[in-house]
């Protein structure tokens, strides 16, 4: 698995090793944290590699599946680092194509919902097309991911290899780094600290939250299934920043104030999934309530402490 040590992938990587395979797991730490795998450590199934996948790569031995988890999710990061955006999402892909096809091996990749852009469509679904600006800030992010779909589908129409394609909406959940720039952590961190919540724009944009623990439930149903396409994970409860703030507010019980900021360039205005392909297909809908999974991830902020020691 590429990118093992994100906040995604790590809770992957305990789902399978919870599920008795065996996982090697590859990361270059741009945005991943060792400490996100420390309760792997010693574990028999589990081996970790340090590598940029975007060197290609020989593994020994069997390998049944390749997931390519790697990517820099957040917009914060990717707007710091373009170029590596891109090259993970093109020659990473290729790499992990190419080695999945020599195995032999089913392939995973995770895609996003920015596929859609800022979608003239609403709810989002599979079929639409997107709306995204190929120029724009966010496109290192938006088209990679484009492109990685594409050179999947290529890689199972030329080599008939079998591969699946998550659509990944908004997503949350203990190891988010602190400091990424993301609203959960952001919001959460401000909050812990009674300082005021930073809104951009007016806070009339929506995002639809899903908790990480059924995210990953749909990326090994997905991985399993015969559903070449893309299919959306996320949580279809739909709300707004101002929304989300106030929820914020309520959980944590601060008292802090909110600070309205200017909307970063292309932020999309609306996202909400329709999962009703993923109910479908891989009978798979989201079970854990805004509030639980919000505790969850307050707890663990609580127990980590500051971003110095989340990055670590
Ligand atoms: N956002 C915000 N305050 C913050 C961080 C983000 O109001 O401190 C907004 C952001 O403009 C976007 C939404 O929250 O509309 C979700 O942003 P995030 O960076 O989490 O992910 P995105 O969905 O944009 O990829």
């Amino acid at each position: 698995m590429s990118g093992a040590a994100g906040f995604i992938g790590s809770h992957f990587c305990d789902r399978l090793i919870g599920e008795g395979h065996a996982v090697l797991g590859l990361d270059n730490f741009i945005t991943g944290a060792a400490r996100n795998l420390e309760q792997l450590g010693g574990n028999p199934l589990f081996e970790f590699r340090e590598w940029d996948v975007c060197e290609p790569l020989e593994v020994e031995g069997p390998v049944d599946g390749v997931l390519h988890l790697a990517s820099l999710a957040s917009p914060t990061d990717y707007f710091q680092h373009p170029i590596e955006t891109l090259d993970v999402g093109s020659a990473g892909t290729r790499n992990m194509l190419e080695l999945a096809l020599r195995h032999r091996a089913r392939f995973l990749l995770t895609s996003t919902s920015e596929c859609y852009g800022d979608p003239a469509v609403h709810p989002q679904v599979e079929t639409y097309w997107g709306n995204v600006n190929p120029v724009g800030v966010r496109s290192c992010y938006d088209e990679s991911k484009r492109y990685a779909e594409a050179l999947t589908m290529a890689y199972h129409r030329a080599h008939g290899l079998a591969t699946n394609i998550a659509r990944i909406f908004n997503t949350y959940g203990p190891r988010m780094q602190l400091d990424d720039g993301r609203v959960v952590p952001a919001f959460v961190d401000q909050a812990l600290k009674g300082q005021p919540l930073t809104v951009f724009g007016d806070g009339s944009q929506t995002r639809s939250f899903c908790y990480v623990r059924d995210l990953v439930d749909g990326l090994y149903r997905l991985m399993f299934s015969e559903e070449r396409y893309p299919v959306n994970l996320g949580n279809p409860r739909e709300m707004t920043i101002l929304e989300f703030a106030e929820q914020i507010r309520c959980i944590t019980g601060t008292s802090a104030t909110l600070e309205f900021k200017a909307l970063p360039e292309d932020d999309p205005q609306r996202r909400r999934p329709d999962i009703g392909k993923a109910k479908r297909v891989l009978g798979w809908e989201p079970k854990v309530r805004l509030e639980e999974g919000l505790r969850e991830t307050i707890e663990y902020f609580e127990r980590i402490g500051s971003p110095a020691l989340a990055r670590g």
